[in-house]
């Protein structure tokens, strides 16, 4: 016979307290909850938040790789202030996106240029700002949540870029303003004392990076507006800690926004290298 769960288990659809034999879970009412037990694993694995880390170290780990790619034209100097820029061959290959996305049919670069960075003071201050927003948002929404936001702000900010022609694009801003606009959807449905603080805050700091954007050299302000949209969007279906703590439902999410990023890495690196 085949061994089984008995006992006291968290129930992987709710987190609380039930019985492996139970028919229904009495918290959240979900049928055998027993059968599901192997989805608490994700419970688990998600719960460490540890999602902000692991996309820094994505985004540091890719940077490196594309300055290895083409190490010669990375430190040959451009009469602009920018230290250590990848060539533009190396960020193609790795998988930058652009206007020709539609006609290649390339859509996997919406997801791939989040992780990839033009420069020195590109990726420091992508990374500072993910550092500062990411444990935010993996507090209130939670860590599966925090990257369900992350992956379709970024993608719509460079569906949006691309759609409206800008030729050539790479960075996590997308996904940054994503986070800002994820925290002020929070304050919105929150509301009360705390809810508006968050809002003023955050909406601040958005409003204010957005207008940065403008006085800055090549920044892709198209994709930090369509990342501002596609974050608070977001924010606004997806639950917050404070209402229902992370469901399956959000793990798998989760989990396919993941799987997604994986998929589109393996073409674009396929279609570079392999044809
Ligand atoms: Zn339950």
């Amino acid at each position: 016979m085949a061994a089984r769960r008995r006992g006291a288990i968290l129930c992987p659809f709710c987190g609380r307290l039930t019985n492996a034999d139970a028919t229904v879970c009495l918290v959240c009412g979900h049928k055998h909850p027993g059968r599901w037990a192997f989805l608490a694993r994700l419970r688990s694995l998600y719960g460490r938040h540890g999602l902000t880390g692991a996309v820094t170290i994505a985004c540091i780990a890719l940077y490196v790789v594309s300055l290895v790619f083409d190490p010669a034209a990375a430190i040959r100097p451009r009469g602009s202030f920018e230290l250590f820029e990848p060539s533009g061959r190396a960020l193609l290959a790795l998988g930058a996106t652009g206007y020709d996305l539609w006609p290649a049919g390339h859509w996997w670069t919406v997801l791939t240029a989040i992780y990839l960075h033009g420069g020195i003071l590109h990726i420091l201050f992508n990374v500072l700002w993910i550092r500062q927003l990411g444990p935010a948002v993996e507090e209130l929404y939670g860590p599966g949540r925090f990257f369900v936001i992350f992956t379709v702000s970024g993608a719509l900010g460079f569906v949006v870029s691309d759609t409206i022609g800008i030729p050539f694009t790479v960075g996590a801003s997308g996904s940054i303003f994503g986070l800002l606009g994820a925290m002020v959807a929070y304050g919105r449905k929150r509301g009360g004392t705390f809810g508006t603080l968050v809002l003023k805050q955050y909406g601040q700091w958005a409003l204010l990076l957005f207008i940065l954007g403008f006085f800055m050299r090549s920044v892709n302000n198209y994709a930090h507006a369509g990342g501002f949209l596609g974050g608070f969007l977001a924010g606004l279906m997806l639950s917050f800690e404070d209402q229902r703590s992370e469901t399956v439902l959000d793990h798998l999410l989760a989990s396919a926004c993941i799987g997604l990023t994986l998929i589109a890495f393996g073409l674009a690196w396929s279609s570079a290298f392999l044809s």
